[in-house]
């Protein structure tokens, strides 16, 4: 989708920390990193937000679920655990309008959501 930075980022237009890519989705680290690893997990397929989703998308989304326990275990975080976070829409704090999953780890995390 034109304007859209994740999917200039899947395109290639805009650089970025790819940490895995297949036909389906695309993981790369985030530019802005909160925690030691804060990687984005998104599906190429341009969908707005998880307000977007469809039956037809059901097999991308365990995708890319399973995707991010192989990146977890892979980045060295997944004995210790880590968290998995999804803004969606204004009061989410969703910024960029491309459905992202955060996976982040690497410290001990508050226990608080909010
Ligand atoms: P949101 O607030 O929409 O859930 O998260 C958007 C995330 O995208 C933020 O954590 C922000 O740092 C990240 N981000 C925004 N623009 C870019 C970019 O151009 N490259 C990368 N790697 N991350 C970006
Ligand atoms: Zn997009």
């Amino acid at each position: 989708m034109e304007n859209c930075i994740f999917c200039k980022i899947i395109n290639g237009e805009i650089p970025s920390n790819k940490v895995y890519e297949d036909d389906d989705i695309l993981a790369f680290k985030d530019i802005n990193p909160v925690t030691p690893v804060h990687i984005l997990i998104i599906p190429k397929k341009h969908i707005n937000s998880l307000n977007d989703i469809e039956p037809e998308d059901e097999k991308i989304i365990g995708k890319i679920f399973l995707k991010i326990k192989q990146i977890a275990k892979e980045q060295g975080i997944a004995e210790n655990g880590y968290r998995i976070v999804n803004n969606c829409g204004e009061d989410g704090g969703q910024e960029v309008q491309h459905l992202h999953f955060h996976l982040l780890g690497g410290k001990k995390l508050g226990t608080k959501i909010v």
